[in-house]
């Protein structure tokens, strides 16, 4: 509960302009109840506004998508882009291509990206954007055409200087193979404008792996400072089976943990003999299919519909959960099945994927939170080493790449215990510490830069 009157009225504020957002007040309110006890301290940060000039963004684009499907029907999206902060960098942040985005869900990711990436300690800037078009059931064509459409319009906004869109949900290499084509071909210039390319054309190594890697890397940081353990022997369920979910199960493997469940939006599969990476990627990956599609290799996997009963993914017993699908897909009563069952981390690839009661249930049930903002920032961090790759004209190997991810991740997790200890804050909440090291960055480079 806020007690602070600045930090108060500032919220109260941030509900009334934005009534019915209720995403983008979720992440707001979750991070102001953290920064309050920044602000405590700060008294310049008050008198500079500093709270209300933050979570208002710079600069925020809607646009018409037109584009023709394959029966030559003119169909119509909406396009969006906000680009929220630029004191530390250029705006950077995904595009997601999922019928769910609006501009409540397109404004919470922006500001959750801007956190995120000053925790990266590289100059990044935050930003976000994409479009209701739902990829699904499309063809390559189809894809495309949306891609070159939304591009025509993109452009303007966007510079290796400016904005370097990404990937998320939706937007895959394919993607971001088609804008970066319509970009370079509309600006007549080769330039770092976007990152997840192929490699071919100026993509980096481990980028496609770097979000699922990292979040791993971050969970074995904590879980070896924390409760000087690591992910050796354990019993973990990752929900989603995309990109995030699947690095995530490569990287667990590795470092010899057993993954007991994976999901789609449909339903979730459970695999006692651990889910077989190989096989999600030809289910995932290679054909494009569902989940489900999991039974038809391992007869003995059991498949569970997510509309039957009340049940979730999350009510299977694992020592570690790693949600990788998407937003508030972790309630309370998730929360309350995996204490129950024992669950010693939450760790989150997807962006706010654990509702707020949820989290606050965890961290008073002593279990290592780890919020999306520090967890999943590996992608954006080895986006960040793409952008310096194309800078310098160079290439790095798969080896630095990755040692330079293992070092950030490392690096995000020790500054945030600095920051927890330094206010005081218990150890296994790593949300509040992620809060207030991100912002405070942000916030410094704000005031030198004077009110503008
Ligand atoms: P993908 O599109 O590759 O995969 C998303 C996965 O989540 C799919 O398995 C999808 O299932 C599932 N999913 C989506 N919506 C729902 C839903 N409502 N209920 C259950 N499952 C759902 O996306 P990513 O893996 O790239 O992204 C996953 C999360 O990670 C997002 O929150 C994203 O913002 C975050 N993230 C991604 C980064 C990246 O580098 N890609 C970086 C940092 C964060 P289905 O196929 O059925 O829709």
């Amino acid at each position: 509960m806020i007690k602070n009157t600045y930090v108060l009225n500032v919220l109260n504020d941030f509900k009334i302009k934005n009534k019915g957002k209720d995403e983008y007040i979720q992440a707001c309110e979750e991070i102001l109840e953290s920064l309050e006890l920044l602000i405590n301290k700060r008294e310049d940060y008050i008198k500079e506004n500093i709270l209300e000039r933050f979570l208002e963004p710079e600069r925020y684009i809607e646009f018409r998508v037109c584009w023709l499907d394959d029966n030559n029907n003119v169909r119509v999206n909406k396009g969006y882009r906000v680009q929220y902060n630029s004191a530390i960098g250029p705006y950077k942040g995904g595009l997601r291509f999922h019928p769910s985005v609006n501009e409540s869900i397109i404004k919470f990711l922006g500001l959750e990206q801007c956190l995120k990436n000053s925790l990266t300690t590289l100059p990044m800037g935050g930003g976000k954007g994409g479009s209701d078009f739902d990829p699904k059931g499309k063809s390559d064509k189809e894809i495309m055409r949306f891609c070159q459409s939304f591009m025509n319009e993109l452009y303007r906004h966007i510079g290796p200087n400016i904005d370097v869109p990404a990937g998320d949900i939706g937007v895959g290499a394919k993607e971001v193979g088609y804008l970066f084509g319509q970009y370079k071909k509309i600006n007549n210039e080769f330039t770092g404008a976007l990152t997840g390319k192929g490699l071919a054309f100026g993509g980096s190594l481990i980028r496609k792996e770097a979000t699922g890697y990292g979040l791993c890397y971050f969970t074995n940081a904590a879980l070896k400072t924390l409760k000087n353990d690591s992910f050796e022997g354990k019993k973990v369920i990752i929900s989603g089976s995309g990109n995030v979910a699947i690095y995530a199960l490569e990287k667990a493997n590795e470092l010899g943990a057993k993954v007991l469940a994976m999901s789609d939006s449909n339903g979730w599969v459970y695999d006692e003999d651990g889910i077989d990476l190989n096989i999600i990627k030809e289910i995932k990956e290679v054909n494009k299919g569902r989940i489900k599609e999991y039974l038809n290799y391992k007869e003995n996997a059991i498949y569970t519909e997510s509309k039957e009963g009340n049940a979730t993914i999350w009510s299977l017993p694992c020592d570690l959960a790693l949600p990788c699908a998407t937003q508030n897909e972790l309630t309370l009563e998730d929360a309350k099945m995996l204490v129950k069952n024992g669950v010693i981390g939450v760790f989150e690839g997807a962006n706010m994927p654990t509702t707020i009661d949820a989290y606050k249930y965890l961290v008073d049930n002593n279990v290592i939170y780890g919020p999306g903002k520090a967890a999943n920032a590996g992608g954006v961090a080895v986006s960040g080493l793409e952008m310096s790759q194309n800078s310098i004209r160079l290439s790095w190997s798969k080896e630095e790449v990755d040692a330079r991810l293992q070092n950030i991740m490392n690096d995000i997790f020790i500054n945030i215990c600095n920051t927890s200890i330094k206010y005081g804050i218990k150890l296994n909440d790593l949300l509040k510490g992620a809060n207030i090291r991100g912002f405070e960055k942000i916030a410094d480079a704000m005031i030198a830069q004077g009110t503008i």
